[in-house]
């Protein structure tokens, strides 16, 4: 097998989180009644103007600036004309010979390596509508249905350029992408709504090589996940054709998820299919300084920025920075923790260990919890103060993940109240000694081992309850005295 170096450019459409669509005023709420979001504008009926909807102007400018774009000071709209049920008009408004913004990137790590990817452009331009595919059995009752809610939602396409060389660095353009556009709330970037949605262009070359070779395109990309398994696939199923003296033709594949193939959708088409020509009924945009300052002023903490805090202020390392910072919602949570008074590593530790662990087998966010962070410091102190033991603990915080009650009422409703009575435990340590005569003798003969065992057999006899630090001097002294 020859070697190639992949090249790889991702194209994604992002739907603003704007109340209105773009050229009116119809709300864009998702999972609604089909056509009970729509008006004669975002149906294409003769004789209405588009009125440009300044928040999604807005979303878009500030999502370019965060992805370090140059932004144009003159951009306008264009309309992309083809020819689908989806598409009342027969054409979509989009821009493209003069876009909002260009030249931008994004940084990317991977094994500690840092990398810019190119941002190419960053245009704006409405969402068409969705088609529902009905097939009832008989070749009769196959029938589509289409639903125009969509329509006019706004939209902002992200093009990179061809920076990105594997499956691995695409699944972390996108990772990283969908965290800044959360951060900033211009989207949901909600792929199983799809809000966020992605197209891959991918060839080989030699390794080596500065020329680019045929590309193919890739839709039906559902999830990061099917991104990073097309491009795979993609990948060797071009070295397999380059190496066999084959070429490479430039089509358009959709990726089969199920089978975890690509087949072939149609042969390429090229830009000037569309006639794009100018939108006569938008005047050109103008961007000034002063709407740009104001973005600029409001803009949030960007995760980059969120995540050298946390190593520099936190004192987290680099891997706790990055897993926490990836969700916008958990690192919120930490912030406000911190700020009501926790130890910050103490609460990171909390939030990546026993909390993450509960929200993925659960498939939720912090947000979709009642936990709040004045519950979670609560808990942080009962455990400084020795009132529950670590163990104990992770017993609390399950019952506050789901039923939102305080550590205070849990403890007190449940009995969880550490044992840091001194009689009382060296009791309990007395008897497990009596019971287990043998391990005593092995500890005595110096395996250090034994010690760990009795420790456990107290906790298990204070079901879990006692003080460990007590346990231990007391099981000490009453050995060794
Ligand atoms: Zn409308």
């Amino acid at each position: 097998m020859g070697v190639y170096e992949a090249v790889i450019g991702l194209e994604v459409h992002a739907e603003l989180n704007t109340d209105t669509k773009i050229f009116c005023g119809c709300p864009t709420r998702f999972g609604q009644e089909p056509n009970t979001q729509v008006c004669p504008v975002c149906l294409g009926l003769p004789g209405v103007l588009p009125v440009l909807n300044q928040a999604a102007l807005h979303k878009a400018l500030k999502a370019a600036l965060a992805l370090n774009c140059h932004i144009n000071q003159w951009s306008r709209f264009d309309r992309k004309n083809y020819f689908y049920p989806d598409l009342p008009k027969n054409y979509q408004i989009s821009q493209y010979d003069l876009p909002l913004a260009e030249h931008g990137y994004l940084e990317i790590e991977i094994d500690g390596k840092k990398k810019r990817v190119g941002i190419k452009r960053v245009h704006l331009e409405e969402d068409a509508g969705k088609l529902l595919h009905e097939d009832t059995g008989g070749t009769r009752d196959r029938f589509s249905m289409v639903d125009y809610n969509r329509t006019g939602v706004p939209l902002i396409e992200i093009v990179s350029e061809p920076d990105i060389r594997s499956p691995e660095e695409a699944k972390e353009y996108l990772e990283n992408l969908k965290t800044i556009l959360q951060y900033i709330d211009v989207s949901d970037c909600k792929m199983e709504e799809g809000s966020l949605r992605c197209d891959a262009n991918i060839s080989l070359r030699p390794a080596g090589s500065k020329t680019y070779g045929t590309r193919t395109e890739l839709k039906n990309l559902n999830s990061f996940r099917a991104v990073y398994r097309a491009l795979a696939f993609e990948i060797k199923r071009q070295s397999e054709v380059l190496d066999s003296g084959g070429a490479v033709e430039q089509e358009t594949l959709a990726w089969d998820d199920a089978r975890g193939v690509t087949v072939k959708l149609r042969g390429k088409e090229e830009a000037h299919d569309y006639r794009y020509f100018p939108e006569p009924d938008l005047t050109p945009l103008q961007i000034t300084e002063e709407i740009l300052s104001g973005i600029k002023e409001g803009m949030p903490e960007l995760p980059q920025q969120r995540k050298d805090r946390y190593m520099r202020e936190l004192g987290l390392s680099a891997y706790d920075a990055t897993v926490l910072t990836r969700s916008k919602t958990l690192s919120d949570f930490l912030d406000d923790a911190c700020r009501l008074g926790a130890e910050p590593k103490a609460a990171a530790n909390w939030l990546m260990g026993d909390i993450m662990r509960i929200l993925n087998a659960e498939d939720k966010g912090i947000e979709d919890t009642p936990l709040s962070p004045g519950h979670l410091v609560e808990m942080l102190s009962l455990i400084d103060d020795g009132v529950i033991s670590g163990k104990i603990a992770k017993t609390v915080l399950e019952e506050m993940l789901f039923t939102g009650k305080t550590p205070n009422v849990i403890v007190r409703e449940k009995g969880l109240l550490q044992i840091s009575d001194a009689s009382a435990l060296r009791t309990v340590v007395e008897q497990v000694v009596k019971d287990n005569p043998k391990v005593v003798d092995d500890y005595r003969s110096g395996k250090e081992k034994a010690l760990g065992f009795l420790v456990g057999q107290v906790m298990k006899h204070t079901k879990g309850k006692a003080n460990p630090q007590m346990v231990n001097s007391i099981l000490k002294e009453v050995l060794d005295g």
